[in-house]
């Protein structure tokens, strides 16, 4: 008790969301003995997305910061769609993501208490077997305005309803053929209660429970109740879930019996999602776009999940920042990309260690060099940590440098090179263009350039101020690489809101892959190292497909953005 009170007195200096002010309101108010205790109830259909660190942060981010409990809890009520897979996967995200839960629990764990709560439903007169088709059952639902109709199956005799519900899980029934439906109230006006349906038979395997059940329970049969058996206190989730509360609240109600005080039960809240430019985060979606082979994989550096943005080499720290930026709030947001890119940035400028990469190359002769001469040279690995130390880097006459830091006829405000322009090449010397060589088809192969010997970085007197800093690559110093180039999944700002199939919405450009790229040998001793920056260029990390002949690196994030500038 006294971790709580010591909790809520410091977080008070910083503004609370409603959520906290909900939780400390209750813990100040002694609710559920003084007890906080949340869940994150993924369903094990899919891969984590960013949507779900939004949910996971409140989950867990508040049972840490008041001192009470989270639980991981995976809501496998539908095992047509579930996998082991998936479990394993979401447990990995949570734990990059920074948190841990107390315990791991699963709706089936509860298979068999929702089943003998089902039929004491059934024995008191309040469910009931349906065996119309989903579309005479949705024809009957009537809408928010008008009352539904009377299934004819309502009022069955008790011993039938629980004689064919045994039927449905013994495997005698087919699937689809009938469903158990409570007795409520067929003109509510909340659509949920109208004769809801409470289990269903599904004839799949359980990735847990294996064949033992054939008939299953619906999500609003399960959730709260699994609430209620773990000891959850503060059932937080998001806004669509707002209409399925009184139903929640209902069926705790009968499972009690009206017992407890009203004060000993979990309370559902609901927050806003997150929802983000230039993606979907639909796990069907997400799915089909996995399945259909138009991304590579759930993990694809351009998919929203956590994994593919872990590959990308976005930082957890990130993440989290950017949802402490976005916040929760009761209204439903479309939260900028751009906004996240800035997250990530800012994270990554400072911890990523400093190298350099040649993307695009075309060779720069220094021709006044002497031919052979190798000299170490001292880079500063992050100007942001000088703690992080320098690392060697080689430079000699044969350098890579960017196709597009050379211009034969460049406009008077290119300082880069072009005939009679100096440049500073980093951490090494200024340079004089003094022309090129073309092929037969008039392409420039290579660059010609004059060093100044007194010019070195960091000797006395080389401070004399050139416009432009190039990176370069010493061309028997580096090893070739492979970078992929990401831009936006889809290619308009909302793609859940616009009509049609949302593949056509995809983004062609959005993978650019430079096969034959240069890297500095700094990278092939530094491969546990998560983030880079190449210098002038932005943020990196190597790929998974790296091997041991050639790196694999993607791009994080652009230095700055420039995307808004380009595109709108
Ligand atoms: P589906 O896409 O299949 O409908 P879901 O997004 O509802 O799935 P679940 O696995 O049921 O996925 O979600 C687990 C938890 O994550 C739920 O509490 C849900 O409210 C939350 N969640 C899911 N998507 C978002 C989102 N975009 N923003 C915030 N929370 C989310
Ligand atoms: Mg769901």
């Amino acid at each position: 008790m006294t971790t709580t009170n010591q909790n809520v007195e410091t977080s008070e200096k910083k503004s609370l969301n409603f959520v906290q002010e909900i939780v400390e309101t209750d813990l100040k108010a002694g609710k559920n003995g003084g007890k906080l205790q949340t869940r994150f109830p993924p369903e094990p259909n899919g891969y984590l997305h960013i949507g779900h660190a939004k949910a996971i942060c409140m989950d867990f981010g508040i049972a840490e910061q008041y001192g009470g409990t989270c639980n991981l809890r995976f809501d496998d009520t539908n095992p047509e769609k579930e996998d082991n897979e998936y479990v394993e996967a979401i447990k990995e995200d949570i734990q990059w993501l920074g948190f841990q839960w107390n315990n791991i629990y699963h709706a089936s764990d509860y298979f068999q208490q929702l089943w003998d709560f089902a039929v004491e439903l059934i024995k008191q007169g309040k469910a009931y077997i349906d065996e119309q088709t989903s579309e005479q059952i949705a024809a009957q639902k009537g809408s928010p305005t008008t009352p539904g109709e009377n299934s004819p199956y309502r009022d069955r005799p008790i011993e039938e309803n629980l004689e064919l519900f045994y039927k449905m899980n013994s495997g005698e029934v087919e699937e689809g053929s009938m469903v158990l439906r409570a007795k409520l109230d067929m003109a509510n006006p909340n659509m949920h209660f109208r004769d809801p349906i409470m289990y269903r038979i599904i004839n799949k395997e359980h990735h847990r429970t294996g064949n033992k059940w054939k008939a299953y329970p619906m999500y609003d049969f399960a959730h709260g109740q699994s609430d209620y058996f773990e000891g959850v206190t503060h059932s937080i989730c998001t806004l669509e879930f707002v209409p399925h509360r009184p139903l929640y609240d209902h069926y705790i109600d009968e499972l009690k019996g009206g017992q407890d005080l009203e004060d000993n039960r979990p309370r559902q809240i609901e927050f806003n999602r997150l929802n983000l430019t230039y993606t979907v985060m639909s796990k069907r979606k997400l799915l089909a776009l996995v399945k259909e082979g138009l991304v590579r994989g759930w993990d694809d550096p351009r998919m929203p999940t956590l994994c593919g943005y872990r590959r990308r080499g976005y930082s957890p720290e990130s993440i989290r920042r950017f949802i402490d930026m976005i916040g929760y709030t009761k209204y439903e947001a479309l939260n900028d990309f751009a906004m996240l890119e800035a997250a990530v940035r800012e994270d990554l400028n400072a911890r990523a260690t400093r190298v350099s990469a040649v993307l695009n190359p075309i060779k720069l002769t220094v021709t006044n060099y002497p031919d052979g001469q190798v000299e170490e040279l001292t880079a500063v690995n992050n100007p942001e940590n000088l703690d992080e130390g320098t690392h060697i880097i080689e430079f000699s006459k044969n350098l890579w440098i960017e196709a597009d830091d050379f211009m034969e006829d460049a406009p008077k405000k290119y300082f880069r090179l072009t005939p009679g322009n100096e440049v500073r090449l980093k951490n090494a010397y200024i340079v004089k263009c003094t022309g090129c060589r073309k092929d037969e088809n008039g392409n420039v192969v290579e660059v010609f350039c004059e060093y100044d010997p007194n010019s070195k970085s960091g000797m006395p007197g080389s401070d004399r101020r050139v416009k432009g800093t190039l990176h370069w690559l010493s061309q028997d110093h580096c090893v070739p690489a492979e970078v992929r180039l990401y831009d936006r999944l889809f290619s308009v700002e909302n793609p859940s809101a616009e009509e049609g199939d949302f593949r056509d919405l995809l983004n062609p450009d959005s993978l650019k892959v430079l096969e034959n790229c240069y890297v500095e040998k700094y990278l092939t001793e530094i491969v546990d190292k998560k983030y880079l920056q190449f210098q002038r260029i932005g943020y990196f990390t190597y790929d998974k497909d790296s091997t041991n002949e050639k790196l694999v690196f993607n791009k994080t994030v652009g230095l700055k953005d420039t995307w808004q500038k380009i595109n709108k």
